[in-house]
């Protein structure tokens, strides 16, 4: 079933949206960016069709809805603590593919891992359902085609957006009441198949290649240009890790909250254990880390895809430049490199 709306038609859908779920999807923060004078994009509520940016890709994932940067868990006094609550009314959110294969992805890592269920995700994430947003081909960042994450079919709605108003695909049955009225057209949505940027998928299935590419000197390289900042895992669509921090109200450090908050591997301490002593204590050692859990590790132990969707937010957060596609890419010479290493022996 697909529909034709003015931009005025999308707003009364919207209102009517508005009234039995909380919509969330990109939305512009003026003068909010990384540099004066710049802008931000980040998931937020939105009120009218004027408020969702549909052209550019935002600069921080949808996971923040679910999962956001910081967010109180408990609340303590003296003798007792109560968990924190949250509203109950439903989400839909608008996100384009990659951002919902990341929730698939984000979902392995919190339910169900290793027979624990993370309340805090569960609780907000039974709440979404999804409408995918058209990619108008992507941004010279993407690289979903190359991780197999450019097509979904874990959406109720899929929109196309102009500046004249909107195409949409009602795929949920129980969406179609809010179209009632709306001039039908035929509308199906249609994903990107190609993607400027590429990546060679290194194959790392040998224990002893993924041991020598440990020690490659193509690590070396981040030693210099890693600041350790950590924006790439803060932008990324599916890093999970976290740590809690504790809010005293007062005097009395018995009573406050506790917040759980984004942690970063990226950044020196993050694995630091009793007696100082650090797994990776270098800029080179935390990217390798990184780099390879997303293209590796994740794999190894769920299975059936990597770990990373091919966003692309990193290489654009990053304040050295560093882009993830090349990185990769480097690894793949290494291994390949390693392997004919081992062959003439
Ligand atoms: S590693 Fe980079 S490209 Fe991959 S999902 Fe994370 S932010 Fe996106
Ligand atoms: S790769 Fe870039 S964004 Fe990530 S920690 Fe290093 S300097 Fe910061």
């Amino acid at each position: 079933m697909g529909f034709s709306l003015s931009v005025s038609q999308a707003d009364a859908v919207l209102r009517a949206l508005k009234k039995d779920y909380r919509v969330y999807a990109p939305k512009r923060f003026p003068k909010q960016g990384r540099y004066s004078d710049t802008d931000i994009i980040r998931y937020a509520e939105v009120d009218s069709f004027a408020d969702i940016v549909w052209d550019t890709k935002s600069d921080y994932p949808a996971k923040e809805v679910i999962t956001p940067i910081q967010q109180a868990i408990f609340y303590f006094t003296e003798d007792e603590y109560r968990a924190s609550k949250v509203k109950t009314k439903p989400i839909l959110l608008l996100a384009r593919p990659c951002d919902i294969n990341a929730q698939r992805i984000q979902a392995r890592i919190y339910a169900g891992n290793g027979g624990y269920d993370d309340l805090y995700y569960i609780r907000v994430r039974e709440l979404v359902k999804f409408a995918v947003m058209d990619c108008n081909g992507g941004d010279d960042t993407c690289f979903c085609v190359s991780m197999g994450t450019n097509r979904t079919d874990d959406y109720a709605l899929a929109l196309k957006f102009s500046a004249d108003g909107l195409l949409v695909q009602v795929a949920d049955e129980s969406f179609a009441p809010y179209f009632q009225d709306m001039p039908q057209a035929e509308y199906s949505h249609a994903f990107v198949e190609e993607n400027e940027l590429k990546v060679t998928i290194p194959d790392l299935s040998d224990k002893a290649v993924r041991m020598a590419l440990k020690s490659h000197s193509m690590w070396q390289e981040y030693n210099s240009r890693c600041i350790s900042c950590g924006a790439c895992t803060v932008a990324c669509s599916t890093c999970t890790c976290f740590t809690t921090r504790d809010v005293i109200y007062g005097v009395n450090p018995e009573v406050g909250e506790r917040r759980r908050v984004t942690a970063s591997c990226q950044i020196s301490g993050f694995d630091q254990m009793a007696g100082q002593s650090e797994f990776r204590s270098t800029a080179a050692d935390r990217m390798r880390y990184k780099v390879l859990h997303k293209f590796h590790d994740y794999k190894a132990r769920f299975g059936e895809e990597h770990m990373c969707v091919g966003c692309g937010r990193c290489t654009h957060r990053c304040p050295e430049l560093i882009s993830i596609t090349a990185t990769v890419n480097k690894v793949s010479a290494a291994v390949e490199e390693i392997k004919a290493s081992m062959a003439s022996q």
